[in-house]
């Protein structure tokens, strides 16, 4: 990435300067300038969707076999693994994420295509039970013009789970990558294009959400919002896409709760909880960042945490070894800082961490420590917010029916993780927590292949499985008729 290029901007497949304010994206590791472009302007953004929809309509993409659709995606999954290092080199300069993290994400991306190829290719239309003298079926149509709208923590896999399956349904996708992450994107775009996704049907719009991405949810040519991102944004999409009746998903925040029991096999607790709140730095909507651990081992469990909290490896985002890396800004990193001051002032006691790491190494970057917070409530602001830092709040629980109130006393319920050898404690809490998605004994394993999504102000709807592509399609029933006679109205007109 050379940042003396000022980077173009995709409008329907056509490679050009945004129309907005010229910026730049900057490594969070040392601050340094990684990228110029310009965002894009409304009127690349009206532009854009104007053209999609003309392709989405002209360029036969939608009429072509699934298989033949298909054949393209597994194109856009080759390419993107034959340029895995070099995307992952590039999302680790745009997001500061450890670099075994950015590969990871990567795979993922291509994994992603590769999948919804195959659900593309297999997606079958059915013929439904008849009910009179008709042949009755339910078919899938492609909407349109598709909006894609994802957040800095995990760009590219982000955007792959919208693409990929909005492509696959016959679609034109716009996407509208944050502002401060849009390198992936516009590459993702560069891939689909080179492996034969007619260009019209693909741009990368990445500028302000309060501009941009209300200029795209509003359009009228938009058929659907996928977005993923902050809860409060989340339902700002929500209210336009009421007035417009378009459907959405929204993939929003969390505050997910991770329970150990007394049972639990601790060694893989331990690496679990903490792996659940601090990899990505935190920054993951899935974090698990409330800890309940039962009263009699939390002394010891709490012990073999927090040395294993304040053991992770802080630093440099390029080094293999580093487990976190900076925080994506200055500025959230403040706000993580001010989250840790409000627990303190409500009564809490820092464990480990609290702080930002010291050394020359860590000046220029957005770093800050794995910390833990105990002496908490669950009722406080510490325990109910959206953190979205390296902050895990800790509290001992005795009666295992409170538990489950507490548990389920969020208004987010994304994700929840129990620790128990016991199967059958595991399935009844795993039933009774109130989450889109539940680890048992283990934690923020992912599969393209399973649903994911939240309940609550955690969001609406589901990506991913099989199923993802027909978000991004319209259902449609039709009846044949297959009787030899007219319809009996038809009588007088003999
Ligand atoms: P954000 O809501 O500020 O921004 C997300 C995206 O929406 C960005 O591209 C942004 O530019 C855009 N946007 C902002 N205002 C908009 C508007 N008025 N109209 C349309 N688009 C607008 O969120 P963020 O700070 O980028 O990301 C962090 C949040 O994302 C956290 O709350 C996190 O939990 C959530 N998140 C959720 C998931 C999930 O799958 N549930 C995954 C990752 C992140």
């Amino acid at each position: 990435m050379n940042p003396n290029i000022t980077q173009q901007i995709c409008v329907a497949g056509e490679w050009r300067l945004g129309g907005g304010d010229k910026y730049a994206t900057l490594y969070p590791a040392t601050g340094e300038p990684v990228a110029y472009l310009n965002a894009a302007s409304v009127a690349d953004v009206n532009e854009a969707i104007e053209r999609a929809d003309h392709a989405f309509r002209t360029s036969g993409w939608a009429q072509r076999k699934p298989h033949e659709r298909a054949a393209v995606l597994n194109k856009v999954a080759q390419l993107i693994r034959e340029r895995g290092e070099e995307l992952a080199q590039m999302q680790r300069l745009d997001n500061g994420k450890p670099i075994t993290e950015t590969r990871n994400l990567v795979a993922s991306a291509a994994a992603t295509f590769q999948f919804f190829a195959a659900a593309c290719e297999t997606l079958e239309e059915t013929i439904t039970p008849a009910r009179g003298d008709n042949l009755t079926m339910s078919v899938y149509e492609p909407m349109g013009v598709v909006a894609a709208i994802t957040p800095w923590n995990s760009p590219i896999a982000s955007e792959a789970q919208k693409m990929a399956p909005a492509l696959a349904a016959g679609n034109a996708v716009v996407v509208k990558p944050a502002e401060v992450t849009p390198l992936a994107a516009l590459e993702l775009a560069r891939i689909c294009i080179e492996a034969g996704v007619p260009a019209g049907l693909i741009s990368v719009l990445p500028g302000k959400g309060s501009v941009i991405g209300d200029a795209i949810t509003l359009h009228p040519l938009v058929k659907r919002v996928s977005f993923t991102g902050g809860t409060s944004t989340g339902k700002h999409i929500a209210h336009i896409a009421a007035d417009k009746m378009m459907p959405v998903s929204l993939e929003l925040g969390g505050k997910s709760p991770t329970i150990v029991f007394e049972d639990a096999d601790l060694d893989h607790a331990v690496a679990g909880v903490l792996y659940g709140i601090f990899s990505s730095s935190g920054e993951s909507c899935i974090a698990g960042s409330r800890l309940f651990v039962a009263h009699r081992i939390y002394d010891s469990f709490m012990e073999r945490l927090a040395a294993g909290a304040a053991a992770l490896r802080v630093g440099d985002p390029a080094d293999e070894k580093t487990q976190l890396g900076p925080l994506i800004t200055a500025r959230h990193r403040d706000s993580i800082e001010s989250y840790v001051a409000l627990g303190v002032a409500e009564g809490g006691r820092i464990r480990v961490g609290g702080m930002r790491p010291q050394g020359a190494a860590f000046d220029k970057g957005n770093y800050y420590l794995p910390t833990i917070i105990e002496g908490v409530k669950n009722d406080w602001r510490i325990c109910q917010e959206e953190i979205f830092g390296p902050v895990l709040v800790a509290m001992p629980f005795s009666d295992e029916d409170d538990l489950i109130r507490q548990a389920n006393d969020s208004v987010y319920a994304l994700a929840a993780g129990i620790w128990t050898q016991d199967y059958k404690k595991a399935w009844r809490y795993a039933r009774a927590v109130q989450a889109g998605n539940v680890w048992i004994n283990t934690y923020k394993q992912f599969s393209i292949s399973t649903p994911f999504g939240g309940w609550r102000d955690s969001g609406l709807g589901r990506e991913k499985g099989r199923l993802g592509i027909l978000q991004y399609m319209e259902q449609k029933s039709v009846y044949w008729g297959m009787n030899h006679m007219p319809l009996p109205w038809a009588q007088g007109a003999k």
